[in-house]
């Protein structure tokens, strides 16, 4: 059997986590947790990063900083997660969905401007696949109009946008190290917050609603409950965890990069004869391969391929639902505008094995059983 995904995992992760234990601290911004933050920042270009218990948390605190008031909208691309939407609910946010771009997944920053209403607070996007949205351009209508972003840049790791680091753009990058992403703790993420008036504020947001931060910097003689808050610190065992992989990031990447080149390079012919299409890297986008997908005619026919290569051992699987046509998406938000791609270009995607160290003999397989299926 060919998995869809196998978590990723180095070999030095049991020493450090050994580490961890033995040190007899565990709880949160312990050794590990320093390390992992501080290594985000110097390879992001960040002035702040913190773990947390996940991308998703990492979400809600990122909507909780954007000062929403009751009745406010966030504009956001229904072709995501759930915890994208989630975070901004919890944040009491009226969700307004807008479309994609076909080419990159990507909420299509053409779109965004006459989304904008006078309620409109925020813009949430996504860098799918780990490729980045036109930020320029979304930074410009943002800065325009007075309204925060946030990067869902839960798959974007490594990735970047004209020299930048994705999640280091907007006023907020939210980052998961789930296991099904390029690098792993089990459950984890981070927030990079790049507006500095903001760090004070996400400290005490983490951390319970108290300034225990600043408190053990010396900068306060006493910590205090200062302002509503939650638990969004990670044990430094999962970050002891991470830190291996941090430490190997380069090799990740580049053994991803590398598997996702042979996909590419493998099925450059079916998509000069207009059989399907493969993904698309615009210029001045730098992406980390968390994924290959290939988009086939129609839902029918990626159905067929699917189960094509079920038959065969090989996990091939969908994306996501639209939001907007989901229960809880007709629920808290709207679509605006017309619905011209993220329905019919969700149906037709289809994601293919790809994790780090996958033997180049089952890519082999998977690019056969392909051709096979499309010839
Ligand atoms: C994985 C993911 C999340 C959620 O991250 P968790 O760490 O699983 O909570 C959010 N948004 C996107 C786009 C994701 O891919």
């Amino acid at each position: 059997m060919i998995h869809f995904n196998v978590p990723p995992f180095v070999g030095t992760e049991i020493k450090y986590m050994k580490e961890a234990v033995e040190s007899k601290k565990i709880c949160g911004d312990g050794k590990f947790t320093h390390r992992c933050n501080k290594w985000m920042q110097d390879n992001f270009n960040s002035h702040k990063v913190m773990l947390t218990t996940s991308g998703s948390s990492a979400l809600d605190m990122a909507a909780l900083l954007c000062d929403i008031d009751p009745g406010d909208e966030v504009i956001l691309p229904s072709y995501t997660f759930s915890s994208t939407a989630n975070a901004f609910v919890l944040a009491g946010a009226k969700l307004v969905f807008v479309d994609i771009r076909p080419d990159t997944m990507n909420i299509d920053e053409g779109k965004i401007e006459d989304a904008i209403t006078t309620k409109t607070k925020a813009i949430c996007v996504v860098h799918y696949a780990g490729v980045s949205c036109e930020m320029d351009t979304i930074m410009e209508i943002a800065r325009t109009h007075g309204l925060k972003v946030v990067e869902d840049a839960a798959q974007g790791v490594m990735s970047s946008y004209k020299g930048r680091a994705l999640g280091t753009i907007g006023d907020f990058g939210c980052y998961s190290f789930h296991e099904t992403k390029n690098f792993s703790m089990g459950e984890g993420g981070a927030i990079s917050v790049n507006d500095e008036l903001y760090i004070e504020k996400a400290e005490i947001l983490r951390e319970k609603g108290t300034n225990r931060a600043q408190f053990f910097r010396g900068q306060v003689a006493k910590y205090n409950w200062v302002d509503f808050g939650d638990s969004y610190l990670q044990s430094d065992l999962n970050a002891a965890y991470l830190w291996a992989q941090l430490e190997q990031a380069e090799a990740i990447n580049n053994n991803r990069l590398h598997t996702w080149n042979i996909y590419m390079e493998a099925f450059s012919d079916l998509e000069r004869r207009g059989i399907i299409e493969c993904p698309k890297i615009p210029e001045g986008c730098v992406h980390n391969a968390h994924m290959f997908y290939i988009k086939c005619k129609d839902l029918n026919t990626r159905q067929a391929y699917i189960r094509y290569m079920k038959e065969n051992d090989i996990l091939c699987v969908f994306h996501y639902v639209p939001l907007h046509s989901s229960p809880a998406g007709k629920k808290f938000g709207r679509f605006h505008g017309n619905d011209q791609y993220t329905t019919t270009e969700s149906d037709r995607l289809v994601r293919l094995p790809l994790y780090y160290n996958i033997a180049e003999e089952n890519v082999d397989k998977v690019i056969n059983r392909t051709l096979e299926f499309f010839l």
